[in-house]
């Protein structure tokens, strides 16, 4: 099952030498090491020992243990004996849930040897809660731990392209195990070359197509498929479940069969799909972007061609929230110039923390006089990008701001915060926000429902008063991308502009090499949120968003 030739060549031997010695038990075994027999295999002989004083059993479950995740949740949930497992492995090649799943859908388990329709009903019983086994990772870690294998993935000759499936490729907040599909008509090439990463020193399985490895305490499962039908195996990996299933009955009313492995005719034959727009274009629908793949809504508007454009990274054209020196972050203002120029935004805001927020180190009045100076003079050296100079203050207990207005005014953008856990309760967090939103210096309020992924869940609020409340006082509201906020989430991003609320997509980072990463992470939460450019500040023009920030000042 873990597809490691030499080790079960090895035990084929163990096997043989066991069997050409009569060896029935433990008592006979010891004979064995004492007095080898001429010309046994001193690899055997060595396994054969640790087995003898360890216990055989103890070498089966931690040979289990190194399985991939859902071939071992399925054997310890009891719904297969070991041997059944092997033959579900040997028999469709199966190594992870969403295999199995489609099998039993199709009733193949009952006529595998060894197999019954009892155990078919106990693995389609199983099968739900194995995803729920599966220890989480915030969306942030997993992205990272994706890119150290999708880059030099995407490097090998013959790959056509790399992505994350399942639920990293759908942006949700916390994510199971890593999965990846790349295209490529030399499937052995991408393998052999992933066995040489740093990060596949602990391989679970490996076999033509398909490679498992344990790296940080994270499975990473790398698919490698055929390129005139990659299209068909990326759209059933990512998923949802429910997704699948609701385009499956679509499928069904068109007289199409939609299976695990695509399309099917009226005919029974499976239709190519190299891209997953062949197998949307074939059901008469749009393609749904991952991120929105979840219940029917989205169908039905694919269908009428009036799914909404989403967002994406080519519509930003500037960071409104990040950190210097000057405050929490890790590099001086400069090298956030640079990192944003590369990423060709037209615009950015350098905003440090007021001396009250909980950061490791804040800015103080005195800071923002100096720190304008810089801004100043690196506004000269680099014309090719507008740098505004901003703060994040934050929101004190009794609603006024961590800096007076005189201060504020000579900044370009004004972002406010609460930064504690809780401490109060939520109509004076509603009224510290009312506050805040009124005051016409505040452009945008960061992190609204300050959660932080994975360990606390966002404030208790009246979220729609506090949409109505941005859409009324004209401020803007925050998709922050840093890998611990998330927030708004998609949910609540969405609730968020039906309420007529503008929001801002940022990176709010600390160091200048993430700038890019967050963005995505920021951008990837907004699309889960059904936001489109419209609805967001810095997909605007430089002058229209200098103009959005003057109309509310301009208010008071
Ligand atoms: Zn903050
Ligand atoms: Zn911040």
């Amino acid at each position: 099952m873990r597809g490691d030739a030499a080790e079960a060549a090895l035990w084929a031997r163990a096997i043989d030498l066991v069997r050409t010695h009569n060896i029935e038990s433990d008592a006979d075994t010891g004979p064995l090491f004492n007095d080898p027999p001429a010309g046994s295999d001193p690899d055997v002989l060595i396994r054969l020992r640790q087995m003898y004083e360890a216990g055989g059993w103890v070498l089966v479950e931690s040979a289990i243990a190194d399985l991939p995740a859902d071939l071992r949740w399925l054997f310890e949930s009891g719904a297969v004996t070991l041997d059944q497992l092997a033959e579900l492995h040997r028999s469709l090649g199966a190594t992870s849930a969403a295999d199995i799943g489609d099998a039993v859908r199709e009733h193949q388990l009952r006529e595998l040897p060894g197999f019954t329709a009892e155990v078919e009903d106990a693995v389609a019983t199983a099968l739900p809660a194995l995803r729920s086994l599966v220890p989480r990772i915030p969306l942030g870690r997993a992205v990272a731990i994706a890119e150290s294998v999708l880059e030099p993935l995407r490097e090998v000759p013959g790959v056509a392209w790399a992505v994350p499936v399942g639920s990293l490729r759908r942006g949700q907040d916390m994510v199971g195990d890593i999965e990846i599909l790349a295209a490529s008509d030399r499937p052995a090439a991408a393998i052999d070359a992933l066995l040489g990463l740093p990060t596949s020193a602990h391989v679970l399985h490996r076999s033509e197509r398909r490679l498992y490895v344990l790296a940080d305490r994270v499975q990473i499962g790398v698919r490698v498929s055929e390129p005139s039908h990659a299209g068909a195996d990326l759209f059933y990996l990512t998923g949802s479940r429910g997704h699948f299933e609701a385009l499956r009955a679509h499928a069904a009313a068109r007289g199409l069969t939609l299976k695990a492995d695509g399309l099917h005719d009226n005919g029974g034959a499976l239709m190519p799909a190299a891209a997953e727009a062949d197998i949307y274009s074939a059901l008469g629908l749009q393609v749904i972007p991952p991120e929105i793949r979840e219940g029917d809504e989205a169908i039905g508007l694919a269908s009428r061609a009036a799914l909404p454009a989403l967002v994406t990274r080519d519509d930003i054209r500037g960071d409104l929230h990040m950190h210097s020196m000057w405050s929490d972050g890790r590099d001086p203002i400069e090298a956030m110039v640079e990192g944003c120029r590369a990423l060709g935004y037209e615009y950015m805001a350098i905003t440090d923390h007021s001396p009250h927020s909980a950061a490791s180190r804040n800015l103080s009045i005195d800071g923002v006089k100096k720190q304008a100076d810089e801004i100043a003079q690196l506004r000269e050296r680099y014309p090719d990008i507008t740098i505004l100079h901003g703060c994040e203050v934050d929101i004190l207990p009794d609603g006024r701001l961590d800096f007076p207005d005189k201060v504020l005014e000579a900044l370009d953008i004004v972002l406010a915060s609460l930064h504690e856990r809780a401490g109060h309760g939520p109509d004076q967090l509603m009224k510290r926000y009312a506050s805040a939103m009124s005051h016409p210096l505040v452009t945008l309020i960061t992190h609204p429902s300050n959660r932080l992924v994975p360990s606390r869940r966002g404030y208790d609020l009246d979220y729609d008063r506090l949409f109505a409340l941005a859409a009324e006082t004209r401020t803007v509201l925050e998709i922050d991308g840093a890998p611990s906020h998330l927030d708004l989430d998609g949910a609540l991003a969405r609730r968020a502009i039906a309420a007529g609320a503008t929001v801002a997509i940022d990176s709010d980072c600390h160091r200048s090499d993430q700038l890019g990463r967050q963005m995505d992470l920021g951008i990837l939460t907004a699309r889960r949120g059904w936001v489109e450019p419209r609805h967001v500040l810095n997909t605007r023009a430089l002058a229209e968003l200098r103009s959005t920030i003057q109309a509310k000042r301009a208010s008071r």
